[in-house]
């Protein structure tokens, strides 16, 4: 578009969002304590977010691990969930590495998707005192939300199957980014290698299948991007104007769920979504596509966490509490945007 006051152009990502003025459906109060009572923090944390916790940076034991256990979370639900590994080598520092990358999908073939991604690899550091880095925040708990929304919303996400028994216009779609750190020094070339990777894939990628003139990316309605979440008292700026919209509804979510008691340990003066804008773009995994332009919220906490990058990234330094209650906003946010 290059800001320009016409674009005729039948591909223009920017003119095809602006035909879609897409508006959320706002859940009332009872449908919001439904949310809240559905979601088990508990459970999650067992199930989601221990087998985790361990060191799983790109090509390691763990990291396999790490991909099993997130594909055999969402391959027991009964949303119908289409699972894809997208394996790449790539050149690193140390020579060519391999990357896998785990998408998630409903309903493929409607026409858009809202994206919930997180990366699902932890930056590799030596042992230290018989002590190992295994990212709680960066990223282990937003990938355990994101299950645990699924889980969550399970018959929701069934029904969107049969919106009037025809296939959905606006479905739901999750990606786990392999290889976001850096393996030795960040830089342009050495991070990001994951989403740098689908980023292109999708935009090469027709969408829907068979079309001409529209990819992948155009099928993106949103990239909402979890990063470094866990810790308490987290402080969320809006980094991006044209999504502005959508930050002030998790801003709405957060203040309705607040006045209803439904949040824990919060309060309005340490609210998370806060009205201060950012004091520049985070390099993280949503880079590759906004520079596509695909719409983007980054929800990652400025200041960044203070165990960030040391071993105090561990589940002792987590806030359970923070956790739930960010999961409660996160999952009405996808209800609301989902119409369901
Ligand atoms: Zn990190």
């Amino acid at each position: 578009f290059a800001g320009r006051q016409k674009c005729y152009s039948e591909g223009c990502l920017e003119c095809s969002r602006r035909r879609n003025h897409h508006q959320p459906a706002i859940l009332n109060s009872s449908s919001l304590r439904q949310v809240v009572e559905s979601t088990r923090i508990l459970e999650m944390w067992q199930n989601d977010l221990r087998p985790l916790l361990i060191e799983r940076y790109p090509g390691s034991p763990g990291s396999y691990a790490a991909r099993q256990h997130i594909m055999q979370r969402i391959q027991r639900l009964q949303a119908d969930w289409v699972l894809e590994v997208d394996t790449f080598l790539s050149r690193t520092p140390y020579g060519y590495r391999s990357f896998s990358n785990i998408i998630s999908t409903l309903n493929p073939t409607a026409k858009r998707h809202l994206v919930l991604a997180c990366h699902y690899d932890s930056k590799y550091f030596p042992h230290w005192n018989n002590r190992m880095f295994v990212g709680a925040t960066d990223s282990a708990v937003p990938c355990a939300m994101m299950l645990e929304l699924a889980r969550a919303l399970d018959q929701q996400l069934l029904s969107l199957k049969n919106i009037s028994d025809r296939r959905p216009d606006l479905s739901l779609k999750l990606i786990f980014f392999d290889g976001e750190e850096a393996l030795f020094h960040w830089s342009p070339q050495d991070s990001l290698y994951g989403s740098r990777h689908l980023a292109l894939k999708m935009a090469s990628t027709p969408h829907p299948p068979g079309a001409r003139g529209t990819n992948q990316l155009h099928g993106m309605d949103l990239l909402v991007l979890l990063d470094l979440l866990g810790a308490p008292n987290p402080t969320f700026p809006n980094f991006f104007p044209n999504t502005a919209s959508w930050f002030n509804r998790l801003q709405a979510i957060e203040h309705e769920l607040h006045e209803l008691g439904f949040l824990k340990d919060h309060s309005l003066e340490r609210k998370y979504f806060q009205d201060f804008g950012s004091g520049g773009i985070i390099q993280d995994d949503h880079i590759p596509f906004l520079r596509k332009g695909v719409p983007v919220l980054h929800l990652i906490p400025s200041p960044f966490p203070e165990v960030w990058h040391t071993m105090d990234d561990d589940e002792e330094n987590l806030d359970e509490s923070t956790i739930d209650n960010l999961n409660k906003i996160l999952q009405v946010f996808v209800l609301e945007y989902l119409h369901l």
